[in-house]
């Protein structure tokens, strides 16, 4: 009694290892309530879990995460107390009846809009009229799940996705259900298990005009929730993408040329920005045949893609392919046309663009906020810029040491791009553990096999400079204290921990922002608190009639497949609004029945472990002096190895 539930989770036994992400801690068996994380170093305590809408019992605990459904999981411990009760009170008996009723439709993507208010209304109802014990509290899993997971039963109910890609009624295959553009995985890898490598190539395009970018960079949510990852690893999904895609450049020459979508529309439509957002609104707007105009502020397109992420990751021909794929497609780009004050966004309406989608991406480079940030100075870089540097082939001196502040993208590219400008050394300090930090695995295994030293729980508390020329950080060490509402862990400072990190060059790399001072100050577009554009969630629509905005404008900085598929929400709101259409925009594919068009491999009648291929990669040694490309593609022989795991899930039985 008092031990706190974290205690219990992490320490005693043995326990689940401290840096495992999770969701939600269920105690006292089926009539218990979910605690999210937030809530983990809560006593176990009648009174402290009762408070949270929880319970005390021998049910044990249940630890759960991102891979539960909270929807799910309210269905599942409601079923048990639904068959318990006895019947003697009308509101047990027949408010456990109708809540697994709802919760069951929700499930299979039938809910309706007032199903949460209901669940609400009936659950209170069941708990206060009640006479025994398990009418009181079985409807806490339903309780405690609406409150505190709100958002995955409006994702079921509104937008027919289970984010954690569990109800199966939901779902084609959980791949094509977490990717977030949608893209029809196991047809695509099956094509290519085949050998039909163009048709794999159509498959993605139909929901990715960037199929040979994201076989690099992208961070592939969907191999998180592969099958075949339950039996050993994941399809190696990402880097059949890439392989479909190289091999359809590498064949370009002999296929039929990109032909312009026919122009079935007269209403024009303009696009700010040609990052991954933009491009792929336009690409997705020109399919719909629109005749759609990009307005480039840069010479080149792709945005962050072509003028922050390093040659090593991505190189620019292959973005370069990319982009003129798109153009062949019918996509007009205007490159150096900033849309400003002196020709505004709504200047493009005047000028008969019947909607505008602006797509400007998070340009801002955020500043530590730290004593001694002089932008001046020389050696002090804002990772951005740094990058930026690099990519247009300025001369850029880093010296020997090298300090990066920021555990991202942004972070880790710079610590690897100055370590191949000639650093001796280079150091990340990040205030968070590796546990917080947004990257991928790879990228990470990547940068330490190259020698990047990691500092976690630092923080920078000055930057120092002596005769305006940088020579170091002055660091204080930091813990991590109870996490905040969304379950990280705050970073506080350890008292008498500063020491000194000499340093030639520092780089910041603390986030980005978007940058929207080239509205006018009068514009009547509406913003945020937080300084971005407000817009409906679902229609990407802003306050002002036919204008719309998405992509890391809105989000702040994301990942590209999160761009790509703003952009193709975009496309669809965008054309309904043309055509007057005031439904609601729906990106997800519903489960339909389902049967192999494409040859099913003979791996998924008979399982057998078979780990799944290693993407090539240059040596640490040989890579971290040269901006080459790192990671190489398949072989045909492997590709059609590592396509042949797929269990097609997404078939009927
Ligand atoms: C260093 C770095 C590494 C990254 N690594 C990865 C990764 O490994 N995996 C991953 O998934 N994501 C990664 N990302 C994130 C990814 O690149 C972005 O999420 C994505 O580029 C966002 O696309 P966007 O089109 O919204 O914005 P952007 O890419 O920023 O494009 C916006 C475009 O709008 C243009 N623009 C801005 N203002 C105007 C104006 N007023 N008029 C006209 N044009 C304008 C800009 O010039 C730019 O071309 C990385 C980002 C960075 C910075």
């Amino acid at each position: 009694m008092g031990t706190p539930l974290s205690t219990i989770i992490f320490d005693i036994g043995g326990g689940i290892p401290r840096d495992k992400q999770l969701k939600a801690v269920q105690t006292g068996g089926p009539s218990g309530g979910c605690i999210p994380t937030h809530l983990i170093d809560l006593p176990v305590e009648y009174d402290s879990l009762a408070q949270v809408g929880s319970i005390m019992g021998s049910g044990g605990m249940v630890v759960m995460d991102d891979t539960t459904c909270m929807v799910e999981v309210a269905r599942y411990f409601l079923s048990f107390t639904q068959d318990e009760s006895c019947g003697k009170c009308t509101p047990c008996r027949l408010g456990t009846r109708q809540m697994l009723e709802i919760l069951t439709r929700i499930t299979q993507g039938k809910g309706r809009d007032e199903d949460l208010d209901t669940l609400l209304s009936i659950a209170r109802v069941v708990k206060e009229c009640s006479l025994c014990g398990l009418g009181q509290t079985c409807p806490n899993p339903v309780l405690s799940t609406i409150n505190y997971f709100r958002d995955e039963y409006e994702a079921h109910i509104k937008d027919k996705k289970c984010p954690a890609a569990v109800c199966d009624a939901l779902m084609i295959s959980p791949c094509q259900h977490t990717c977030p553009v949608g893209i029809n995985i196991p047809k695509y890898v099956a094509h290519i298990a085949d050998g039909q490598y163009e048709e794999a190539i159509d498959t993605i395009r139909e929901r990715n005009p960037f199929p040979a970018i994201c076989g690099r960079i992208c961070h592939h949510p969907c191999e998180m929730r592969c099958r075949r990852g339950e039996l050993d690893d994941p399809v190696s999904i990402r880097a059949l993408k890439r392989f479909a895609a190289d091999w359809y450049f590498e064949h370009s020459a002999e296929l039929p040329d990109p032909q312009p979508f026919p122009q079935t529309q007269r209403q024009r439509v303009a696009i700010v920005g040609a990052g991954p957002t933009g491009l792929s609104c336009a690409y997705f707007m020109a399919q719909m045949g629109y005749p759609v105009t990009v307005f480039e502020a840069l010479p080149v397109g792709g945005g962050m893609l072509s003028v922050a992420i390093p040659q090593f990751r991505l190189p620019k021909e292959v973005i370069q392919r990319e982009i003129d794929y798109i153009t062949r497609r019918g996509v007009e780009i205007k490159y150096n046309s900033p849309i400003n004050v002196n020709f505004t966004v709504d200047d493009l309406r005047k000028n008969g663009f019947s909607a505008v989608f602006v797509a400007a991406g998070a340009q801002r480079s955020q500043r530590v906020g730290i004593p001694g940030e002089v932008e001046d100075i020389e050696g002090l870089y804002y990772g951005l810029r740094f990058l930026r540097d690099i990519r247009i082939g300025r001369q850029v001196d880093v010296g020997r040491r090298v300090a990066v502040i920021g555990g991202g993208n942004v972070a880790l590219d710079s610590s690897r791009a100055a370590l191949r400008l000639g650093a001796d050394e280079v150091q990340i300090y990040y205030r968070r553990s590796r546990n917080e930090m947004p990257v991928t695995k790879a990228e990470y295994d990547e940068a330490v096999a190259e020698g990047i030293d990691m500092n976690f729980l630092v923080s920078p508390t000055r930057i120092v400079s002596e005769n305006w020329k940088t020579t170091g950080l002055q660091c204080i060490r930091m813990r991590l204290a109870e996490p905040d509402g969304k379950g990280r862990r705050r970073p506080v400072p350890v008292d008498g921990s500063e020491f000194f990190a000499e340093a030639d060059t520092v780089i910041a790399a603390v986030g980005q922002a978007p940058d929207l001072s080239f509205l006018p100050a009068n514009s009547a577009l509406e913003r945020t608190r937080w300084e971005t554009l407000a817009v409906n969630n679902n229609t990407l629509a802003t306050n002002i009639d036919g204008i719309f905005a998405g992509g890391d404008f809105v989000t702040g900085p994301g990942m590209i497949i999160d761009a790509i598929a703003a952009g193709r929400r975009a496309a669809i709101s965008m054309d309904k609004y043309l055509k007057g259409d005031t439904s609601r925009v729906e990106i997800y594919d519903l489960k339909k029945p389902t049967t192999a068009e494409v040859h099913v491999p003979d791996a998924q009648e008979t399982w057998e472990a078979q780990p799944r291929q290693e993407i090539p990669r240059l040596p640490p040694q040989q890579r971290k002096h040269t901006f080459e490309e790192i990671e190489l593609s398949f072989s045909e022989e492997r590709a059609c190895q590592e396509a042949k795991r797929c269990l097609r899930c997404d078939l009927e039985t």
